[in-house]
């Protein structure tokens, strides 16, 4: 017998970066929308409620897509995070851009205490 899981992620489209879409009913945003415990829900959340036991009546705690594709329910791409850690990791990104664009001196380090 074939678990909720298996069964939820047969009814998506592999595309050939990895994910899975949901090709069903979906909101504004692209986000799939499955009619889950009593109400409609989205199915990256139900994903990660069944993978991760993400709390679906908690909205603080959010379903993110780590490839950023909103009709997207593979597990692998889907992580679970508070909204204050989404943009965390969102300043993390910036300061990682910004090390990147800074001048680096001839032996290819970042000049810092003056060496
Ligand atoms: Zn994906």
């Amino acid at each position: 017998m074939r678990t909720l899981l298996e069964i939820y992620l047969s009814w998506g489209i592999r595309k050939e970066n990895g994910c899975l879409e949901w090709p069903w009913s979906k909101d504004k945003q692209g986000y799939g929308k499955i009619y889950y415990k009593k109400k409609v829900r989205s199915i990256h959340r139900v994903i990660a409620h069944i993978v991760y036991n993400l709390d679906l009546d908690n909205p603080k705690i959010k379903a993110l897509h780590k490839c950023d594709n909103p009709p997207c329910f593979e597990p692998s791409h889907i992580k679970v995070g508070t909204q204050s850690l989404n943009m965390f990791q969102a300043h993390l990104r910036g300061k990682r851009e910004h090390w990147k664009n800074t001048p680096k001196n001839s032996k290819g380090r970042f000049t810092k205490n003056g060496n």
